[in-house]
């Protein structure tokens, strides 16, 4: 267990949590949410910018967390720059199904990047760790919001 922990703070994590990626604020964002997790006190902002295509022309996030919740948001930006909207949802539905069922079969997710998988899979380990899901999903569900409309997200 401690392992498998430290293989899930090491490298990309880590790499991620000090050097996050697209943390700033975007003005000229056309959405943008809150995400919440009071269990472990992450709190974030997303923000989106999209053309009328749909397509994710800039994301980024502000906010303070613990590790995991801030590498899952640095990456979340860096994959969804540049795709569209309903990849990013096929993506999230494949990636929150990798953290949270044990039996996760891709296969499943055909509309979901293979790429894009490959990368996330250094956050799978969060599945022997429930309270850790909702750190590795907040910045995920906070996108959703943003593009629905919510201004906020909570994991509670
Ligand atoms: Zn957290």
């Amino acid at each position: 267990m401690l392992d498998e922990l430290r293989e899930l703070y090491q490298e990309v994590i880590l790499d991620h949590g000090k050097n996050p990626r697209n943390y700033r604020d975007l003005p000229d964002a056309n959405y943008h949410a809150h995400g919440n997790n009071p269990l472990c006190g992450d709190k974030i902002v997303v923000y989106l910018k999209l053309d009328d295509d749909k397509v994710i022309l800039d994301c980024s996030f502000e906010g303070r967390g613990c590790a995991i919740s801030q590498a899952s948001a640095s990456m979340m930006t860096e994959i969804l720059i540049g795709k569209k909207m309903q990849d990013a949802q096929a993506l999230f539905d494949s990636f929150h199904a990798m953290c949270t069922d044990e039996n996760y079969d891709p296969a499943q997710y055909p509309n979901a990047d293979e790429d894009a998988l490959d990368r996330l899979q250094v956050m799978a380990g969060v599945r022997e760790f429930p309270m850790r899901v909702k750190c590795a999903t907040l910045a995920w569900h906070t996108m959703q919001a943003a593009v629905h409309g919510d201004s906020t997200a909570s994991t509670e």
